[in-house]
Formats: structure tokens, C-alpha cells, sequence
């Protein structure tokens, strides 16, 4: 079997890089640019790069054959917020970008992004935020209702808001608050799916450095739209026979997957994924010694089932780092990292 390293502090200031680039679903520009430049700068023959008008990164390796081409993909849109309406009292009302608590973003702080570039601070908040004021400020119910953004400017009114160059319709950026402990944690909001985007850098980093390159022609798809339902709806060969889609494993109560290992997803809220490419992975992650969990994602979707929905034939499947706390604050652990690279490593050599 042919030796790989796994360099843990590569994939890490990759990973760091993309989660403090701003790409809620639909603003995906920057990140999508800085995916693109680091997988160049990889040095890689044979690589060629594209971006589809809809704005993915399409990554193509040569590979050894192209007999039965393979895809890969992961995404890099997350999870956000947008201006729905400026308040008489110059605040923001919200609306979400993708599907999570409103809870889960109480009291973060934000960045707004006007239509002309520039750029603002500010915090959500309830509108009941202060217990000096509010006996019931824990119980109300949090909706995009009860929820707002205090901007961080001298502004009362609508009027003032406007003013700055704030306006319906712009992008609300979360803070990710990115922490790498001394633990091998990786704590940090959007580890959905930017982890995926990590593990496969550090795959093929493994593959080059070991000077190795894919037994098949290989499509990677860097969706930027999967939190909505359609990223890699779009980008693959017509004659792909394999995809393995990198998204998150579930972490969690009642969950099998852990922060360490790489998860293998068996089936998810669209139905189990295709057996026999599901077995093939777990036979090399056995292979190789590499530490898997299968599992079931009870309220869970994924780009592998968008492409499968717009018509795909390849065979499908869903491996990925494990995420405790999805769609909230999340957290993983380099190990898990590790062992994706090392499990799409292995498919791509397979
Ligand atoms: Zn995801």
C-alpha cells in the first residue's frame, strides 16, 4: 500500500483561511477565490480549474484512466443572514439563509455587507435583550420576528440606517469565531462544510506529495449553493460512475459518529445512499486502518442527493468529518480531518 502523510498544519491554516472568508449561500465570490488559488498553488500537473457560470469551482485531476470517471464534492456556501426590513427604530429585522435555530445565533456578532462593498458591525439580538428591562426576556420565543441586528453606528431611525448604505436584501456575515485548541480542536461556526473543503486539500496534498495521482479522472465540485438545495446539482461528466459527496457527520445524541473518525453516512433524510460504493468505502477505510463511524442523519440532506434529484447516474455516497453541534457552534477535532483526507486519499487511488 502505497505510504501517505497527512500534514495536520497545512489542512489547519487552509481550513482557518476559508472559515474566516465570509460565503453565506448565495455570496461566494471571495471564498470560491480562495479555494481555487489554494488548490493551484498545490502545484499540481494535470490539474485544471474552472468556475461555472453559477459561480462552483470545478476541479478536475487526470487520472491514470478514464474508463469510469469519479467526482468528489463539497461545499463551501453556509449558513447566513439577510436585511428583510429596516426597522423604525434603525435596527435590522432578518430574514435566515439556510435552516437553522434562531437561538443558535443569539447574541453573535455580525457584519453587514452594503450592496456597494461597504461594511458595518453589529449583534444579533432579541428585541427583548436586557433582563433589566424585561422580566420575561428568556422566554420569548425567538423568530425572525422577535429578533434583530443592533448596528454599530449613531443611528435611531430607518432613515439614518439607509443612510449608511444599508438596504434590504444585503448579506448578513456571522462571526465564525475560529478556535484551534491545544487539544486538536477545531471550534468554530461553518465547519459545515469548510471542513469538507479541508479534507479533500489535504488529500490531494497527501496524493502529490507522495507523488501519486488518481487511478481515475477525478471532478471535484465546490458547490456554493448546497444549503439550499442545489450546489452540485450541476458540474459533473455526463459518464460520472462514481460520486462521494463530503459533508459533515452528525454528532450528537443517539448519533454514531463521533469527532474522530470520518463518518460514512448509510442513509439520510433522502434515503439510504448507494450500497455497494457505500461498502467499497468501508472496505478500503478498513483497508488502510483508517477509523470510521456509519450512521444515519435523521433531518439531513446533502449535494450527493442534489445531483442524484437533477438527473445523475453515478453511484452515490456521503463520507465526512464529524460536527458536533451543527448549524450552531460547531466543533471537530483535527483527527477526524486527518482520517477523511485519508479515506477520499484512498478512494482516489482505488
Ligand atoms: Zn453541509
Amino acid at each position: 500500500m502505497l505510504d501517505l502523510q497527512f500534514e495536520i498544519d497545512p489542512i489547519t491554516h487552509f481550513l482557518v483561511g476559508l472559515l474566516n472568508t465570509p460565503s453565506p449561500t448565495g455570496y461566494h465570490a471571495e471564498a470560491i477565490g480562495y479555494v481555487e488559488t489554494r488548490f493551484a498553488a498545490l502545484g499540481i500537473r494535470g490539474l485544471a480549474l474552472r468556475r461555472t457560470p453559477k459561480g462552483a469551482l470545478v476541479i478536475t485531476w487526470a487520472g491514470d484512466q478514464e474508463t469510469a470517471p469519479r467526482g468528489l464534492t463539497a461545499h463551501i456556501d453556509t449558513l447566513g443572514l439577510m436585511v428583510k426590513e429596516i426597522k423604525s427604530n434603525g435596527r435590522l429585522k432578518l430574514t435566515m439563509l439556510g435552516g437553522y435555530m434562531w437561538n443558535a445565533v443569539e447574541f453573535e456578532g455580525v457584519t453587514i455587507q452594503t450592496h456597494d462593498g461597504a461594511q458595518y458591525r453589529g449583534t444579533v439580538l432579541p428585541v427583548k435583550a436586557s433582563v433589566h428591562i424585561h422580566r420575561d426576556a428568556g422566554d420569548a420565543t425567538r423568530s425572525a420576528d422577535t429578533m434583530e441586528v443592533r448596528v454599530d453606528a449613531r443611528v435611531s431611525n430607518a432613515d439614518e440606517t439607509r443612510e449608511l448604505g444599508i438596504e434590504v436584501g444585503d448579506f448578513v456575515f456571522l462571526d465564525p469565531r475560529v478556535e484551534i485548541t491545544d487539544t486538536g480542536f477545531v471550534r468554530s461556526r461553518h465547519l459545515d462544510d469548510k471542513a469538507s473543503v479541508a479534507a479533500i486539500y489535504g488529500a490531494f496534498r497527501a496524493l502529490h506529495a507522495a507523488g501519486a495521482r488518481p487511478a481515475q479522472t477525478v471532478t471535484t465540485v465546490i458547490a456554493n449553493y448546497e444549503e439550499v438545495g442545489h450546489g452540485a446539482s450541476a458540474g459533473f461528466p455526463d459518464n460520472l460512475s462514481e460520486l462521494v459527496a463530503v459533508d459533515m457527520a452528525a454528532v450528537g445524541e443517539g448519533q454514531n459518529s463521533d469527532e474522530f473518525s470520518v463518518g460514512i453516512c448509510v442513509k439520510d433524510a433522502g434515503g439510504p445512499y448507494h450500497a455497494e460504493l457505500t461498502r467499497k468505502l468501508r472496505a478500503l477505510a478498513e483497508r488502510a486502518g483508517i477509523p470510521y463511524k456509519p450512521d444515519i442523519y435523521p433531518y439531513y440532506g446533502s449535494d450527493g442527493e442534489a445531483y442524484w434529484r437533477a438527473g445523475g447516474a453515478a453511484q452515490v455516497a456521503l463520507i465526512g468529518p464529524g460536527v458536533d453541534a451543527s448549524h450552531a457552534y460547531e466543533r471537530t477535532h483535527q483527527d477526524s480531518l486527518i482520517h477523511t483526507a485519508h479515506l477520499i486519499a484512498r478512494f482516489l487511488l482505488s
